[in-house]
């Protein structure tokens, strides 16, 4: 097994001590080639998914192109949303997160954009200073993930949210996306912060 999917494996297990995929929900991905995609399974305990598990899916079309050896195992809901920032963004690795601080988050504004300013942590994030006002765009939920992808792909070709490495999902969550493994990690630590952060400041940050 590829060490990429026991960083995942590892990845999934401390994210999900973090209180960010309990429940069985969000997920992770990353590149194993170009064009191949690592993606972890739907509906299973998070923290407990092996290297074996993982689906190995096309980036451009989605097509499965490896099943991993359960048959009971299905690819995660997340894919099209995972494809759609790798695609826009040249993302590496995204995390997909149930965290109670991003739905907060995501309460604060009305619109389609989150302002997060005069937090040491935004310096996480490239290109960033504590001096910005960042801007991370949030979209409505639907009932099933896929539904997402419309609206997604809408903000992430928004200029307004050029800087920005994560899109919050109102009442569910927000997607994280890092240019591998590494930073996607980071950028979710980065991300789960200010978001705790605004939340606690009640949105006066
Ligand atoms: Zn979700």
């Amino acid at each position: 097994m590829s060490d990429q999917r026991e960083r995942l494996c590892d990845l999934l297990r401390r994210f999900y001590d973090n209180g960010w995929i309990s429940g069985t929900g969000g997920g992770i991905c990353a590149l194993e080639a170009p064009g191949r995609l690592l993606l972890a399974p739907t509906s299973v305990h998070k923290e407990l998914v092996r290297p074996e598990d993982f689906f190995v899916v096309d980036v451009e079309s989605g097509r499965v192109l490896e099943a991993p050896p359960n048959e009971r195992l299905r690819p995660s809901e997340c894919g099209d949303i995972f494809r759609s920032v790798i695609k826009l963004r040249r993302a590496g690795s995204v995390v997909h997160s149930h965290a109670l601080s991003a739905v907060l988050a995501c309460d604060l504004t009305r619109d389609d954009a989150l302002a997060i300013s005069s937090l040491e942590m935004l310096k996480g994030l490239p290109g960033v200073t504590n001096t910005d006002t960042h801007l991370v765009p949030v979209v409505p939920n639907t009932p099933r993930e896929p539904e997402l992808v419309g609206s997604v792909d809408r903000l992430l070709s928004d200029e307004r949210f050029g800087a920005s490495y994560a899109i919050g999902v109102r009442d569910h969550g927000a997607y994280i996306w890092g240019a591998d493994v590494w930073e996607a990690k980071k950028h979710a630590e980065v991300y789960h912060f200010l978001f705790e952060a605004v939340v606690a400041r009640g949105g006066s940050s």
